[in-house]
C-alpha cells in the first residue's frame, strides 16, 4: 500500500508506531484479537450460535409481546429476523474470520460498521431506514458474543494501538489513564487543547487538528506518529520505519542523558535557581512526576476527578485524593486549582447547557462562586488535606481583585465553620490566582497586594488575548506565544509579583518549550510548571545556561516586534548556549 502523510497540529512530542484504532463514539469499541489457525471452526461456531441465540430472543419477545403489538410494530421483529437470517453478511463475516484470522466478534462488528455505513447511504427511504434494524441486531448478537456492559470500554483494547477519532473529549482521554495506547491522532483540536495536556500526561505522541485523517485510516492500518513535527505516516515504507524506528533510539538516549541530572536542582551555572514541578490531572500521576524529578505539583487540574461519572465527587472523595498528592509529594508543594469547570471541559453530572462560545461561556470561579454548594464542598476537601502536606490553593480564570475577594469569602466562610466543627486545616495556606485572562495581567499590581502568590496561565491567556480558540486548528498557526503582547502581559505579572514580593510562576504549555522557556528564565519567572515528561529537558537547560546570559536574551527579544522575529532570534541563541537541545534533529 502506498505511504500516506499527513500534516497537523503537533500536540505532544515523541515518535510512536502501531495499529490504528478508530474510536467513534456511535460505535463499539471491540478489539481486535488474533486466532489461531485451528481456532477458525471455533470461531465460526461461536458466531452461528449467537446468530442462533439472538433468534431465540427476538422470537422469545415477539411472543411475549405478540399479543398486545400489531401490525407496524410486530414487523419490527419480522425485520429483526430477516436481518440475521441475510446469507450475504453471515458468509462475509465467516469468510474474513478465515482469511483474517481474528476473533468472530472483531470481525462480525467490522462488517457491521460496513453494513450500517452502506445503509445509511441508500436512496429509497425505506431500505434506508432498515439501518436501525441492522444496528439493533447487530447489538444484540454482539451482545451474545461478548459482556454488553464491556461493549465501549477502553478496557477492551488489548493491544498497543494508535487511537485514531474525529476528536476527543477530556473525558475520553481522561478514561485513557493506564490502557495500552501508543499514541493519538485527532481530526480536530489545537496545540494546548485538553487532548494535547492529556496526551503529555500520558507521556504519549499526539498529533491533533488533521482535519480528515479519519477519512484516510482504516482499523488496522499501520501508522508512524510523528508528535514533534505533527506528523502522521499511514502505510509507512520499510524505509520510512526504518528511519523512524534510528530516530526513537536516539531520542530515548537523549532523555537518558537528560534523566541523568533529573534529581539535581533548577539552577543555572551563574546559581539562579527555579522550581519545575509538574502539571497533573490525576493522583495516577505521581509516580510518573516523581520519576521525572519534579519538586511538587504547579498545577493540579481538579476538574478531572469531576469527570467521567454520574455524580458529583463527594468531600470526602476529593479530601482523599487532595490527600494522597500532598503526603506523595511532601515537603514539596502542591497546588490544588479548584474546578475550572468549562470551556471545552464538562462534567456529565451537572447538566448546565452548553455555551455557544464556550471559552466565553460560563466558566471557572464564574460558576464556582454562583454554585457555593459545589465551590464549597471542593474547598473544605482541599483545607482538610492541607495538614497533610504542602498545599497551596488557586483559583482559575480571576478578572480582578473583585473575583479575588469574592472567592476569598466564601473560603473563610469555609474556614470558620471548619474551625466551629473543630477540623484541622493549614491556617496559613496560601493563596493564590491564575493570571490567564487579559484584564488579570492588567491588574497584576492590584491582585498581587491581595494574592499569596501568581500563576501564569498562558494557554489561556493567549486565547484571550490574540482572539484565538485554542482548540481549533484553523486557528492555530495565528496561536502565537511569541507574541509581543504575550510578552508584555507575561513581564508585566512577573514585575508586579517582584514588586510585591510575591513568587510567580506559568502552568501553560508555553513553559516547556526551550525556546520559550529560556525567554521566560531571563523575565525571571520563578517555577515552570509542565507535564511531567518535559521536565529533565527544560532542567537541563537551566542548568546549561546562564541567568545574565538569559536575561540578555529577554531583554533582546522585548524590543522585537512580531512572534516569528522571537522565534527566530531565541532558537538562534539557543542553538548557540543549549546546543544539545537541537540534538535528534539531524536524525530525520
Ligand atoms: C492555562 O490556561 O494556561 C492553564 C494552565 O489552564 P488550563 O490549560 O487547564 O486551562
Ligand atoms: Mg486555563
Amino acid at each position: 500500500m502506498k505511504e500516506i502523510i499527513l500534516k497537523g497540529v503537533p500536540a505532544a512530542t515523541g515518535i510512536a508506531e502501531g495499529p490504528a484504532f478508530i474510536l467513534d463514539k456511535q460505535d463499539f469499541i471491540v478489539p481486535p484479537r488474533a486466532i489461531m489457525e485451528k481456532e477458525v471452526p471455533i470461531e465460526i461456531a461461536r458466531f452461528e450460535e449467537a446468530l442462533i441465540r439472538t433468534r431465540e430472543e427476538i422470537l422469545g419477545i415477539q411472543k411475549k409481546i405478540g399479543a398486545e403489538i400489531t401490525g407496524q410494530h410486530a414487523q419490527i421483529f419480522d425485520a429483526h429476523l430477516l436481518v440475521l437470517e441475510d446469507r450475504t453478511l453471515i458468509e462475509d463475516v465467516i469468510k474474513r474470520i478465515k482469511e483474517e484470522k481474528l476473533s468472530c466478534e472483531y470481525i462480525f462488528s467490522e462488517v457491521l460498521k460496513k453494513y450500517i455505513k452502506m445503509f445509511s447511504k441508500i436512496e429509497d427511504e425505506y431500505l434506508r431506514d432498515r439501518v436501525g434494524d441492522v444496528n439493533d441486531v447487530g447489538r444484540r448478537i454482539l451482545k451474545n458474543l461478548m459482556d454488553e456492559s464491556k461493549l465501549h470500554e477502553l478496557d477492551n483494547l488489548t493491544e498497543e494501538l494508535v487511537i485514531v477519532s474525529h476528536d476527543l473529549s477530556p473525558s475520553d482521554t481522561a478514561s485513557m489513564y493506564n490502557k495500552n495506547i501508543k499514541a493519538f491522532v485527532t481530526d480536530v483540536g489545537g496545540r494546548t487543547s485538553h487532548t494535547a495536556i492529556m496526551a503529555k500526561s500520558l507521556g504519549i505522541p499526539a498529533v491533533v487538528g488533521l482535519k480528515d485523517a479519519t477519512l484516510h485510516i482504516q482499523n488496522q492500518d499501520n501508522i508512524i506518529v510523528d508528535g514533534r513535527k505533527g506528523l502522521i505516516i499511514i502505510h509507512p515504507s520499510e524505509e520510512t520505519k526504518i528511519s523512524y524506528r534510528n530516530l526513537a533510539a536516539r531520542i530515548l538516549e537523549i532523555e537518558g542523558t537528560f534523566q541523568a541530572i533529573k534529581n539535581l536542582p533548577a539552577e543555572t551555572p551563574d546559581g539562579k535557581k527555579v522550581a519545575l514541578s509538574a502539571n497533573i490531572e490525576l493522583p495516577e500521576e505521581i509516580p510518573n512526576i516523581l520519576n521525572c524529578g519534579a519538586e511538587g505539583v504547579g498545577l493540579f487540574r481538579t476538574e478531572y476527578i469531576y469527570m467521567n461519572r454520574v455524580d458529583l465527587p463527594t468531600e470526602e472523595e476529593q479530601f482523599a485524593a487532595y490527600k494522597q498528592v500532598a503526603e506523595a509529594l511532601a515537603p514539596n508543594q502542591v497546588t490544588i486549582r479548584t474546578l475550572d469547570l468549562g470551556g471545552d471541559k464538562f462534567i456529565s453530572s451537572l447538566e448546565i447547557p452548553r455555551d455557544m462560545y464556550p471559552f466565553l461561556g460560563w466558566r471557572a470561579i464564574q460558576f464556582c462562586l454562583a454554585r457555593p454548594d459545589i465551590f464549597k464542598a471542593q474547598l473544605r476537601a482541599i483545607l482538610r488535606a492541607s495538614v497533610f502536606g504542602n498545599i497551596r490553593l488557586m483559583y482559575p480564570m480571576i478578572t480582578g481583585p473583585s473575583d479575588l475577594r469574592q472567592a476569598n469569602a466564601i473560603l473563610n466562610e469555609v474556614k470558620t465553620n471548619l474551625r466551629d466543627e473543630k477540623i484541622k486545616f493549614n491556617e496559613n495556606v496560601k493563596i493564590g490566582v491564575m493570571i490567564e485572562v487579559p484584564s488579570a495581567a492588567m491588574t497584576a499590581d492590584l491582585l498581587a497586594k491581595e494574592a499569596d502568590f501568581f500563576s501564569i496561565g498562558t494557554n489561556d491567556l493567549i486565547q484571550y488575548t490574540l482572539a484565538v480558540d485554542r482548540v481549533n486548528e484553523q486557528t492555530d498557526k495565528f496561536y502565537d506565544p511569541g507574541h509581543p503582547a504575550i510578552l508584555r502581559l507575561i513581564k508585566q505579572t512577573i514585575d508586579a509579583a517582584h514588586r510585591s514580593k510575591i513568587s510567580v510562576g506559568l502552568c501553560g504549555e508555553m513553559s516547556s518549550e526551550p525556546f520559550l522557556a529560556l525567554i521566560l528564565l531571563g523575565l525571571g519567572l520563578d517555577q515552570f510548571s509542565m507535564s511531567a515528561a518535559a521536565i529533565p529537558q527544560i532542567k537541563k537547560l537551566v542548568r546549561s545556561v546562564r541567568y545574565v546570559d538569559a536575561k540578555e536574551l529577554a531583554a533582546d527579544v522585548m524590543k522585537l516586534s512580531t512572534g516569528e522575529e522571537v522565534e527566530e532570534f531565541s532558537k538562534k541563541r539557543l542553538r548557540e548556549l543549549a546546543p544539545f537541545i537541537f540534538s535528534s534533529e539531524k536524525e530525520n
